[in-house]
């Protein structure tokens, strides 16, 4: 099987376009950038497109350096206003925000969907994934305990506080575009902190309607802004602020290094979540259909475009044949299609360049031996559209094995042994997640200590939310999201040495 010719037209045209004009929320599609409180509609230059059909469903904001100085003023502004209050004032804030996302949860599904391709069911998941680090960062903000450490020191009392690091510059991407906001904003503002977000270009609406929400939440101006427009343009400001004190990021590593380069010279404290290489490893001692369940789920999930997704499918020689044999089968009913259409599993890729990029990674397997197996679900509906393929026989010298892919293309590679196995899967210098399939215990043991990654799922393709450290190894990240880990992210401590306590 290769690839399809794909027809220029899909056969979804204006979907996106219907549904939106059902929307009652009509200041979502409205695309002025929020600064210091107020919508700004200013030059109106960028456009954004349905990835499916790449009809235009709205105008955005062009945002210029001189919007993003404004905005860093207002953050700066509102920051001891912020900070000040209580943080269960700040958690009640928080939760009033979580409570208007669950409200519009329709609303916002269908506008994630219309400009970032997902199933609306993913989107709908999105949103309550969402609206549970508000709320958990609500409760977690009033639990920013600081230390009280025996003394050192004769006569003199140990402390150490925490405190709120300042403004927090916010860089997201498109494959979460509210989750991704929700969860470094929840947790910034829960400290205290103001934060200026400035989304990726192509799902700038659905950063625009969370902030519409967390204004009607209360959140006072200037402690959310969004910026909408050109990434370096914005950027660069940010970067060179000495206002700016904190910055996080998700998406690829290649940007990733870029900022975190950007940010040395003013000594940013960098928090980085970045690509992902998942090794997705089963044992032959494990039930079939288990596997192969988990192995659709941390592949297609997102329509693969997911930093956890299993990149690497390593499975034992004992299982392997029946392993690819009913792995190919799930993988041809999967039903590709406008993210609108109720049946579809897999949508759009939302950039171009990632559906180019899973192509290539295809048509590279291919040429140096893999197998290839598909349905061709998604054949002819449109140049963003990838048809979900199964790659067996891969081998570590194709690219697949090597680099992200992002896409709905599933790469099987057999192993030997359990040494064996440990040593491909952190043979990369990516670390984000892992997985293992097994059913015995030591081994299960044995590679949660081994595999060398942020987060390891055994026997389970289903373990992020709010309570858990998410980030990862090496190249794929610096710091945490999630947990009370994620909360340390945007404080600094402060240590203080109380002496001469006798007088
Ligand atoms: P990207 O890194 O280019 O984009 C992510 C964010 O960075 C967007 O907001 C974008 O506008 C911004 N950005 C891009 N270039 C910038 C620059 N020079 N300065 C400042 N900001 C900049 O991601 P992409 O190219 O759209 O996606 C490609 C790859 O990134 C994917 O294949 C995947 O490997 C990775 N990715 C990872 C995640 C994740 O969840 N970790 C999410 C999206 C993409």
């Amino acid at each position: 099987m290769t690839t399809q010719p794909v027809r220029q037209q899909s056969c979804a045209g204006g979907r996106a376009g219907k549904y939106l004009q059902t929307l009652h929320r009509r200041d979502f599609l409205a695309g002025a950038a929020f600064i210091n409180g107020q919508w700004v509609s200013g030059d109106k230059g960028d456009v954004v497109v349905d990835p499916a059909t790449q009809e235009e469903i709205a105008k955005v904001t062009r945002c210029t350096a001189a919007d993003a100085n404004l905005a860093i003023e207002a953050a700066e502004q509102s920051f001891s206003e912020w900070r000040d209050l209580l943080p269960e004032e700040r958690g009640a804030i928080l939760r009033s925000w979580a409570s208007l996302l669950l409200e519009h949860l329709e609303e916002l599904a269908i506008l994630v969907t219309s400009e970032q391709g997902k199933p609306l069911a993913e989107a709908r998941y999105e949103i309550t994934y969402a609206a549970g680090f508000l709320e958990w960062f609500a409760a977690e903000g009033q639990r920013a305990y600081g230390e009280t450490i025996p003394s050192h020191k004769a006569g003199s009392l140990v402390q150490v506080r925490m405190q709120p690091i300042g403004v927090v510059a916010v860089i997201t991407p498109w494959n979460f575009p509210v989750a991704m906001i929700a969860r470094k904003a929840g947790a910034a503002l829960a400290a205290g902190c103001p934060v200026i977000v400035k989304p990726a270009p192509e799902t700038p609406l659905s950063a625009l309607a969370l902030a519409r929400l967390a204004e009607e939440a209360g959140v006072l101006p200037g402690v959310i802004q969004v910026l909408t427009g050109n990434p370096v343009e914005l950027s660069t400001p940010l970067l060179r602020d000495t206002r700016i004190r904190a910055l996080s990021f998700t998406g690829s590593t290649a940007v990733g290094r870029l900022l975190l380069e950007g940010a040395a010279d003013t000594v940013k404290k960098v928090s980085l979540e970045l690509g992902g290489h998942a090794p997705f490893v089963i044992f032959d001692d494990v039930d079939l259909a288990k596997a192969v369940k988990g192995a659709m789920a941390a592949k297609f999930a997102t329509s693969g475009q997911d930093c956890l997704a299993a990149n690497r499918i390593y499975v034992q020689r004992g299982i392997y044949d029946p392993f690819v044999d009913a792995f190919a089968k799930a993988i041809a009913q999967l039903k590709v299609g406008h993210g609108l259409e109720p049946a579809t599993d897999i949508g759009p890729m939302t950039k171009l360049s990632v559906a180019n990029k899973c192509r290539e990674h295809v048509e590279d397997a291919l040429k140096k031996g893999a197998r290839a197996s598909s349905a061709n679900q998604g054949a002819g509906l449109g140049p963003n559209f990838v048809s979900p393929t199964l790659l067996s026989d891969v081998t570590e010298e194709m690219l697949i094995a090597r680099e992200e892919t992002f896409g709905p293309v599933a790469a099987v590679l057999p192993f030997d042994t359990e040494e064996e196995v440990v040593a491909r899967a952190n043979a990369n210098e990516m670390g984000l997640a892992g997985y293992v399939y097994t059913d015995s215990l030591r081994r299960a043991l044995r590679l949660s200590e081994q595999i060398e990654c942020g987060m390891l799922g055994i026997n389970t393709a289903s373990f992020t939310g709010p309570p858990i450290p998410f980030g990862g190894w090496k190249q794929s990240g610096l710091g945490r999201e999630g947990s009370r880990h994620g909360l340390a992210e945007y404080m600094e401590l402060k240590y203080v040495c109380f002496g001469d306590l006798a007088g």
